[in-house]
């Protein structure tokens, strides 16, 4: 299997087999031997990861960062195990993420009321605790300096609290988790991406997410490196895209207002479908509908869930 990716500057990505094939990408940012890992999929990702090590000729010993965006499990599920294996590797995580990363069963319990103990036993299996002596919390504006080569990161609420994103000044390139949109590969039109909006449970804040996609565009990044999946240009009209898709996702929650339990949930979902597909065939998109339910289906659901919660908090 030919999952590798590699760009310039010393960058790859590979398949973290997350569900289904290009739908999570593990990155590696390569600098005179030594390495950053941005994401770390679930545990069915460790082998993924040693693959990539391998092909970019990188030892385990010689990764010194596992950068998490955020603690959601499909990029940081696999974190404990995947340090145990890099043994001089901290943790770069949001400070806010630090305790869940140290005690990962709130965040278990949280994942299995989103997704069901089935699901969670399959996709996601044993979480494992990071000690924290090997952590490196973020703050807003900290470089961290891989080799010599500094890594900006920004903290980027509006997915969730806890997120953080990195601009990586050598590449023009950003990693960017969730803040910045989903771009399915299978979305590319003659090479043009488009980007949907990922609103999972539990911290979706419209006002954050606007600022922190502004924040990011403000950088002038040349690329876009999502975890969903990997890398994108035409970062201002996604950017410009990722607005609007807040504020239907907005509109979508506000619509359904008036309604209860899984009726209001149906009816969000129902509304998400539609500005997604909207979206897409606005894009150019000639995929059949069937295959555009199925790429968009498991993030209408959570969106969907997600919105909920914004209501009842709101
Ligand atoms: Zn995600």
């Amino acid at each position: 299997m030919n999952d590798f990716l590699d760009f310039e500057h010393g960058i790859h990505a590979v398949d973290a087999l997350f569900k289904r094939p290009r739908l999570a990408a593990l990155h590696l940012i390569v600098e005179g031997g030594r390495a950053a890992l941005v994401e770390c999929g679930t545990n069915h990702s460790l082998a993924q990861l040693q693959r990539l090590l391998a092909h970019c000729h990188v030892g385990p010993e010689a990764v010194d960062y596992v950068i998490v965006t955020h603690v959601h499990l499909d990029h940081a599920g696999g974190a404990g195990a995947i340090m145990r294996h890099l043994p001089n590797a901290r943790l770069v995580v949001h400070p806010r993420g630090v305790r869940h990363m140290a005690d990962p069963g709130q965040l278990y319990r949280a994942a299995t009321a989103v997704y069901g103990e089935a699901e969670m036993r399959a996709t996601y299996g044993e979480l494992l605790p990071v000690p924290r002596e090997r952590m490196l919390e973020t703050r807003d504006g900290a470089l961290i300096d891989l080799n010599g080569r500094p890594l900006l990161f920004l903290h980027t609420p509006g997915h969730c609290r806890h997120h953080h994103c990195l601009y990586d000044e050598r590449s023009g390139g950003m990693f960017t988790g969730d803040t910045f949109g989903i771009s399915y590969r299978e979305f590319d039109v003659d090479g043009r991406p488009a980007v949907v909006l990922a609103a999972a449970p539990s911290q979706f804040d419209p006002i954050a997410f606007h600022d922190s996609i502004e924040r990011l565009r403000a950088l002038r990044p040349r690329w876009a490196f999502l975890t969903h999946y990997s890398r994108v240009g035409d970062v201002d009209r996604l950017a410009d895209n990722l607005h609007r898709l807040v504020d239907g996702h907005v509109a979508v929650a506000e619509s359904a207002r008036g309604l209860a339990g899984s009726e209001r949930h149906h009816a969000m979902a129902a509304g998400l479908d539609r500005l997604f597909r909207d979206h897409l065939h606005e894009h150019g998109c000639r995929l059949p509908e069937a295959d555009i339910t199925a790429l968009i289906a498991l993030d209408v659901e959570v969106n969907a869930q997600g919105l909920g919660v914004w209501l009842d908090s709101a």
